[in-house]
C-alpha cells in the first residue's frame, strides 16, 4: 500500500463489536487480567492502550520504522530519547534547532553530566571535527529551525555510525510526507505531533519512531518507567490528523513556495530562507531529500531591523501572531523574541538568527489571500 492509503488504513481497524469504521476511544485506565501474574495484551493504560497502539502502528508504517512510541508532548519524546544517555556522554547537534530542544540540551541535561555542543550540520567536514570520543548522539533537524537549513541526513548518519553514535532526526518540519530519515540511515525519528501530524492546533503530542527493535524496547522501558505517554483523546485526534497529512502537507508546500517567491521579489524583504528557492544553499540537496516539495515553513528578513519586523508581525490579519506551526491556520512569529528566545543571545547571533527575521507557518487558506495579507502588512504606512 502507498503512503496515503497506509495513513488511513494501517493500525486503524474497524471495531469488530459494532462495525464502526472509526475505532472507538477507549477511556479505561485498567484492564482485566486472566489470572494473577498472567500477562494480557493490555493491563494498565500508562503501559499501553488500544488507541495508542493503533496510532503507533500508523506512525511506524509512515516513517518506515520497526517500532513507534507516542508521548505526551514533543519535548517529552525528545527527553525520552536523551534518557538513553548517561553522565559523561556528549550530544552533537546542528545549529538551528528548535528553541525548546536547545533549552533542554543547554539548561537541563548538563545537571545530569551530559554535554552538548552545536556545530553546522550543513557542513559535513566542520560537523565531523566537532565529534568527540564521548559523542553518543548526533541530533539533526532538516529543514532547520528557524533558518530552514538543509542537512544531508545520509552523510551525517554514515559519519555518526563510523563514530559509534546514534543519529536522531527531529522530522517535525519535513514530516514523513517529504523526508523519511530512517530510510536515509537515521536510528531514531522524533516529532512534535502537535504540529503537522495533528495539523489542527488542537492536540499536544510527541512521537518517536526507531529503526531497531532493541532500541524500541529500551525506549519503551524508559517511557513506561517515567510516564510521559500521550493522552487518549490526543491519540484519537493525532490518528485522525494523519489521515489527511499527505494532502495537507502537499498543498501547504505549494502555497509556501508561491509565498517565498512573492517575498523574494518584495522590496522590503532583504532575504528569504526557503529551500525551494534556487538561491537557498541547500536547494539541490533538498530537491533530492524532500520528495520534490520543500516544506511549508519559511523565514524572511525585513528591511528596517527588529522594530520593523515586529511591526509587520502585528499587522498581518490572516497570519496570526503565535508560536507553533504545521496547522491549517497560517501563523507568523518573531524568532528572536518568541520561538528562539531561549537561545543565548550570542548563540542566536553566531548562528544567524537575526532580530529582523520573521518565520511563517503556511496553512491551508487560499494562497492568494495569504499573499494579499503579507502585501498589506509589508506596505509602508498602511493601516495598523
Ligand atoms: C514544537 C516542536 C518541538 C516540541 O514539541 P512540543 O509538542 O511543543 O513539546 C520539537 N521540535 C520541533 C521542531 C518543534 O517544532
Amino acid at each position: 500500500m502507498r503512503f496515503r492509503t497506509r495513513a488511513i488504513h494501517v493500525g486503524q481497524k474497524r471495531d469488530p463489536a459494532t462495525g464502526a469504521v472509526v475505532p472507538p476511544i477507549h477511556v479505561a485506565t485498567t484492564y482485566v487480567l486472566p489470572a494473577p501474574g498472567q500477562a494480557a495484551r493490555f493491563d494498565y493504560a500508562r503501559s499501553g492502550t488500544p488507541n495508542r497502539t493503533a496510532l503507533e502502528e500508523t506512525l511506524c508504517s509512515l516513517e518506515g520504522g520497526c517500532g513507534a512510541l507516542a508521548y505526551s508532548t514533543g519535548m517529552a519524546a525528545i527527553h525520552g530519547v536523551t534518557m538513553l544517555l548517561s553522565s559523561g556522554d556528549h550530544i552533537l547537534a546542528g545549529c538551528d534547532i528548535y528553541g525548546g530542544t536547545y533549552r533542554l540540551f543547554h539548561k537541563v541535561l548538563p545537571a545530569s553530566g551530559i554535554r552538548v555542543s552545536l556545530a553546522p550540520s550543513t557542513d559535513i567536514d566542520r560537523f565531523a571535527e566537532a565529534l568527540r570520543p564521548e559523542t553518543r548522539l548526533v541530533w539533526l533537524e532538516s529543514p532547520g529551525n528557524p533558518l530552514l537549513s538543509i542537512t544531508d541526513i545520509k552523510a551525517c548518519a554514515e559519519l555518526a555510525h563510523r563514530h559509534g553514535a546514534w543519529v536522531v532526526v527531529d522530522n517535525t518540519f519535513a514530516t514523513p510526507v517529504l523526508t523519511r530519515p530512517l530510510e536515509l540511515g537515521a536510528d531514531i525519528v522524533v516529532h512534535s505531533a502537535t504540529k503537522y501530524l495533528g495539523g489542527h492546533s488542537d492536540a499536544l503530542g510527541g512521537v518517536v519512531v526507531v529503526s531497531d527493535r532493541q532500541l524500541w524496547e529500551r525506549l519503551y522501558f524508559l517511557q513506561n518507567a517515567t510516564g510521559a505517554v500521550m493522552g487518549t483523546l490526543e491519540t484519537f485526534l493525532i490518528s485522525r490528523g494523519l489521515k489527511t497529512l499527505d494532502l495537507r502537507v502537499r498543498e501547504q508546500c505549494r502555497s509556501a513556495h508561491r509565498i517565498a517567491q512573492f517575498l523574494a521579489n518584495h522590496p522590503s524583504v532583504e532575504r528569504v530562507y526557503y529551500p525551494g528557492l534556487d538561491s537557498h544553499p541547500g536547494h539541490e540537496l533538498a530537491s533530492r531529500q524532500m520528495s520534490g516539495l520543500f516544506g511549508a515553513m519559511l523565514s524572511f528578513e525585513v528591511t528596517g531591523g527588529s522594530a520593523e519586523a515586529q511591526r509587520v508581525a502585528t499587522r498581518t490579519r490572516l497570519f496570526q501572531l503565535a508560536v507553533s506551526l504545521g496547522a491549517v491556520e497560517s501563523l507568523i512569529e518573531h524568532p528572536a523574541t518568541m520561538s528562539h528566545a531561549s537561545y543565548d543571545a550570542q548563540d542566536r547571533q553566531a548562528h544567524g538568527i537575526s532580530d529582523n527575521l520573521l518565520r511563517l507557518s503556511v496553512g491551508l487558506e487560499d494562497p492568494d489571500d495569504l499573499i494579499e495579507d503579507l502585501e498589506q502588512a509589508l506596505a509602508e504606512g498602511g493601516p495598523v
